[in-house]
């Protein structure tokens, strides 16, 4: 399993390209996913909304779907992009988990309401990291670093200025819903220190620039 860039330019899980009855791609400045896909007005929350409550206004941070055709997608620049597949009842999910989103544990509301609307165990889920910001470039000061405390207990420099894995962030996220640790797809590649095919914030500080994620269960299946 890994995260590898496909010869169009997006990215993709092999994890999630072994599931045939879906199509997904993690976006780049150079390469969209070729879809058309429904994204939320996103707000660094842990809301995560069904495609059929969505509104054009609608917040949030996650979107789930179980519908063939309808893709839905995260859009960010540095903030993790995390894609999740059942292929037991052929529902996804795609969330945008930034810093805060991760802290307010977004993964696992993502699959609390996947469980609790389609009756998906978390066991049989498939999930992918996109590409994000790093913990080589995500450096951050101690007002922000004392917040992961309980993610990273066993950490004794939260008090200073120091980087975050917000891919380790996640990946114990989604443990702890119950995911399976061979079926997490990552570590992707960092958008701050991997080049000018991605956007990033915290390298650019351009407004507007986002790379799209998209995940969708293929017609008819
Ligand atoms: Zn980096």
């Amino acid at each position: 399993m890994s995260i590898v860039r496909s010869p169009q330019g997006y990215f993709l899980s092999t994890l999630l390209a072994n599931e045939t009855w879906l199509s997904h791609a993690f976006g780049t400045a150079a390469a969209a996913p070729p879809h058309v896909y429904l994204v939320l007005n996103q707000v660094h929350s842990n809301v995560v909304l069904l495609a059929g409550e969505c509104g054009p206004d609608s917040e949030g941070d996650g979107l789930i779907t179980n519908e063939a055709g309808l893709f839905v997608a995260a859009k960010s620049a540095d903030c993790v992009p995390l894609l999740l597949a059942d292929p037991v009842h052929h529902v996804v999910a795609a969330v945008h988990a930034g810093w805060r989103g991760s802290l307010a544990n977004i993964a696992g509301a993502a699959v609390e309401r996947m469980t609790k609307e389609f009756d998906v165990r978390p066991s049989d889920l498939v999930a992918a990291l996109g590409p994000s910001i790093g913990p080589c470039c995500f450096e951050v000061g101690p007002e922000v670093a004392v917040l992961f405390r309980d993610v990273f207990s066993e950490r004794n420099d939260l008090d200073r200025r120091t980087t975050i894995d917000l891919w380790e962030t996640n990946r114990r996220h989604l443990r702890q819903a119950g995911l399976l640790p061979e079926r997490i797809d990552t570590p992707p590649p960092c958008t701050c220190c991997g080049g000018k095919e991605f956007y990033s914030w915290r390298r650019d500080h351009i407004q507007g620039q986002r790379m799209f994620a998209a995940i969708g269960r293929l017609p008819n299946h």
